[in-house]
Parts: C-alpha cells; structure tokens; sequence
C-alpha cells in the first residue's frame, strides 16, 4: 500500500501542546517518572514510535508489553510535555459509561446493536479497569459506586425520561443496572436542589495521573524507551517502508507509528484536521474548612466527582455556561489560560446545588483547564491510518476516555501486533476510522457535526 500521508503542518498551533499549563491538583504532587527519559539520546531506530504518553499511548504500550511478551519488538513513546499532562492528567477523574446519553444517537445511525456495542464495551471497560488496578495494585484511588445524571427543568427531565423507556424498551441488558426516578422524592433521593428527575448506574471514580505514571513505571520496567519533553514536529515516509518521525532532539526511524496524541493529532496527521479538533474543558478541585462536616454525598454525579481521599471533590463540566463562546474553547490548544466565560462558576457551586450545603464554607481550592480531542461524529477514531501503511490511531475521545481507552488499547495492541483487521477485535464498529468518516468531516461544515452540540455525554446536561 503507498503512504498517503499528506504534508506534516508543523509549527502549526495544533502541532504540540502549549508550553506553559496550569497546574492542575492531580499534578501537585510530581512523580518521579514525570520527566522521564529511558535513555539520554533517542534511539535511532524503533519497531513502534507511540506519540503521547497520556492514557491512550501509556496503555498501548502496556498491552503490547504485557499482553505479547513473547514477542522481540522495540517500542518507544515520545511525549511533548511530562508523563501524562495532557487530557488524561487534567480531567475529571470520572470513569462513567454512557448507557443511554449519546445511544439513541448512534441507534439511529446505524442499528439498534450498534448502539448497544458502545454502551455494553463501556461497561466492559469499567470493569476491566477494575481489574488490572487489583492485579498490577495499582494505587489510584479507584472507586466503583452509584453515578447519578441529574436534571432539573421539567422539560429535560421529560426527555430524559423518554429516552430511559426507549432503552428499556429495546431489552439491553445493561440496562438493568439503571434505576431512574421521576417524582416528588427526586431531589431526597439525589440530593440535588430542584431535581426534577435522576438516574442512577454504576461507574468509577479515580486518580488518573496514579494510574497512568503507575503503568508508566511497568513499561518503563519491561524495557518501553520512554521520552518525555519530546514534541515530534512532523512524521515523513523513509523510501524502504519506515518512517522518519522527527522532534526537535533529532529523528527517529519507525517502523510503526501509533498516533496517540489526542488533540492535537492532525497536527502530525493533516488529513484529521475536521475529524478531531482540540477543543478546552475545565475543572476543579473544591474544598470545605477541616472544622465543617458537610452531608454526605454517597454518589459520584454527572460533572462532579467525589472522593478524593482527603475529601476534596472533584467538580468538571460547566459546558454549558461556555458554549456560546467558542473563541474561548473550540479550536483552542491553550490550556496555560482558563476559559474566560467558565472560571467564575464554581463559586459557590456546592452551595448552589447541594442540599444541606448552604453553610459548609465549600470554596475552591483550585482551576484548571485542559484539551479534548472532540470528534466531529462524536466516536473515537481507532485502527489504521486510511490509505496508510503501519500507521494506527487512537484518538478523539472527547471529554469521555476514562471508560473508552483501556480495552480500545488492548484490541489496537492486537490489530498492531496480530496484523488483524479491526473488524477482528472487540471494539464497536463504530470506532473504526474509516476514509469515508474523514471524507464527512472534511466536506462538512462544522454545523452538521456533533461537536459544537457536546463532545462528551457530561456536556450537554445542566
Ligand atoms: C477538563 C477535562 C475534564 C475531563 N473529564 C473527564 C472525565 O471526568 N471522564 C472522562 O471519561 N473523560 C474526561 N475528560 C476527557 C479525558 O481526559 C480524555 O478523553 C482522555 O484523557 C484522552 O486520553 P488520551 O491519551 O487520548 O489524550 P491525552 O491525555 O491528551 O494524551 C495525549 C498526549 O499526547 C501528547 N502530545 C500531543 N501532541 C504531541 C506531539 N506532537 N508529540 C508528542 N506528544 C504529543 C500530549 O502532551 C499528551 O500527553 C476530560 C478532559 C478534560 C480536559
């Protein structure tokens, strides 16, 4: 097959993250392995060059290592910032699938089942999570508890409600871990001031940064050349089937090139350019004063999360205070900045929501804003590279990856390593990257996409 890539954009503003990011409270505390560097130069040649080492990349790594330890290969991952400073080190640590948000969406573009694969590998996710934190003793902070989707207007409530019957409606089985609850004891049972409705399903709760320099750690270990500091500029064909992938410490030659750096993707890769556009979030970390006991909140909540283990909670989202003003957030790399419209919400934010909260002196502790790769049809474009030769991607995950990327992972470690074709792996169909996606993208306007409606299933609720 020839190599189709088109012409590299480096120096371009979606080339390599930002220089300066806020620092975020999952980073306040460095690991040691942040900046790491395997080896003092690059190596001159490697079997696999992964690009990012965020949850994406660091977990292709694992799963080559781990899940083929047979196999002779080198691998080494090249980072622009620190192990792990992109999205994954500055989300909201919320592990949550989506059963139903986005389904109906993806039921009436391709079929009933295509929907549910989505919803069911979500689900499979969390709980393989679950598992390899238990097997390697991973200390992240990992919960599994009830998640709770709020809604408080009447018109949203009716909706939701419409939607929960449509799923019920079509016998998924996963369904049955959906409780949803309509009426007067709403906001008791929620917590929430001025529920009108809520439902309630299993999800996970954890410390993603752990997690991810944890495996980073594994890797590291098992020979993975790790290169932090390392922004690669442009990725060119050599003329005997390899690939020259070039940084500013000089360039490496790859066999197989694994793009996984999210956002800023179609940096490297042009022809991504409409189907995976960077676009900026925010979060932060509320705290209460040690001499107040605020009631207790059982559940993690669509936008928040609970749990650290000091108490402070994790608040993300306020999508849609922002929404209105793209400048600040769509097609924006700048996590050194905030987004303008968003930084005063969460002001009082528990006080406002929360029952029994009013006086419990909540405040924030600390801001922070981070990139999403938003995908203009809303799936995560995974496989190989169309048109290309051993190029794969795992990207675009919007404001959703925490439940998506550890099996995403493991089944692109098979395609790259089992020469198989996507359709031979375990991941809904609709993630595969296909040209014809590319092409939708591309002759699209941005209007008849899904991004400027909410990337993630936890943008598009109050
Ligand atoms: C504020 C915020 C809140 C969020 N909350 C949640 C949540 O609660 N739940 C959830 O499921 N998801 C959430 N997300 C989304 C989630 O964080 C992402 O979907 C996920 O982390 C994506 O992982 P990744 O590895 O693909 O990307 P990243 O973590 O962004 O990793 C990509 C890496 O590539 C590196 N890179 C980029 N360009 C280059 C280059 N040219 N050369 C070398 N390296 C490069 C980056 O520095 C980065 O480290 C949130 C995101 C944000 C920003």
């Amino acid at each position: 097959m020839p190599h189709a890539n088109q012409p590299s954009v480096a120096g371009t503003s979606r080339c390599v993250p930002a220089d300066a990011p806020l620092e975020t409270f999952w980073q306040t505390q460095r690991d040691e392995l942040h900046d790491l560097r395997s080896t003092e130069a690059l190596p001159e040649h490697s079997d696999i060059v992964i690009i990012g080492a965020g949850y994406a990349g660091v977990s292709t790594a694992y799963h080559l290592v781990k899940d083929f330890p047979d196999v002779d290969r080198s691998i080494t991952i090249l980072e622009a910032r620190g192990v792990c400073s992109g999205a994954t080190g500055r989300n909201g640590g919320h592990a949550r699938p989506d059963l139903y948000g986005h389904v109906p969406k993806y039921i009436e573009r391709a079929g009933a089942r295509a929907g549910a694969e989505v919803a069911e590998f979500e689900v499979a996710n969390l709980f393989a999570l679950k598992q390899i934190i238990r097997e390697e003793k991973i200390d992240c902070d990992f919960t599994l508890a009830r998640s709770l989707d709020v809604w408080c207007n009447e018109e949203g409530a009716k909706q939701a409600k419409a939607i929960y019957d449509q799923m019920v409606e079509h016998n998924f089985e996963y369904m049955e871990d959906v409780i949803f609850y309509t009426g007067d004891q709403v906001e008791g049972i929620c917590g929430v001031k001025g529920a009108k409705a809520c439902a309630s399903f299993t999800a996970g709760t954890m410390w993603p940064y752990k997690f991810i320099l944890h495996l980073t750690r594994l890797i590291h270990a098992a020979g993975v050349n790790v290169q932090a500091n390392t922004p690669v500029t442009s990725v060119e064909p050599d003329s005997t089937g390899g690939y020259f992938v070039t940084t500013p410490r000089g360039k490496i030659h790859a066999g197989k090139v694994v793009f996984a750096n999210n956002a800023y993707v179609s940096g490297v890769l042009p022809q991504y350019q409409k189907s995976i556009v960077p676009c900026k979030g925010i979060c932060t970390r509320i705290t209460v004063p040690e001499e107040t006991t605020p009631p207790l909140l059982n559940n993690s909540y669509i936008h928040r999360t609970e749990d650290n283990a000091d108490g402070s909670i994790i608040v993300g989202g306020a999508a849609a205070v922002f929404r209105n003003h793209e400048e600040q957030w769509y097609d924006n790399v700048d996590d050194g900045v905030l987004i303008d419209s968003a930084k005063d919400y969460y002001h009082g934010y528990m006080q406002r929501t929360y029952r029994g909260w009013e006086d419990t002196g909540a405040k924030v502790d600390k801001i922070w804003s981070g990139v999403m790769g938003y995908s203009y049809d809303l799936h995560p474009h995974i496989g190989c590279v169309p048109e290309a030769q051993d190029q794969y991607i795992i990207a675009g995950f919007n404001g959703h990856g925490m439940p998506v990327i550890w099996l995403s992972s493991k089944e692109l470690a098979k395609m790259i390593t089992m020469n198989i074709p996507f359709e031979k792996t375990s991941m809904p169909r609709l993630f595969q990257t296909t040209q014809a996606r590319l092409d939708r993208a591309l002759n699209g306007t941005v209007e008849d996409g899904d991004i400027l409606g909410g990337g993630s299933p936890s943008a598009t609720k109050p």
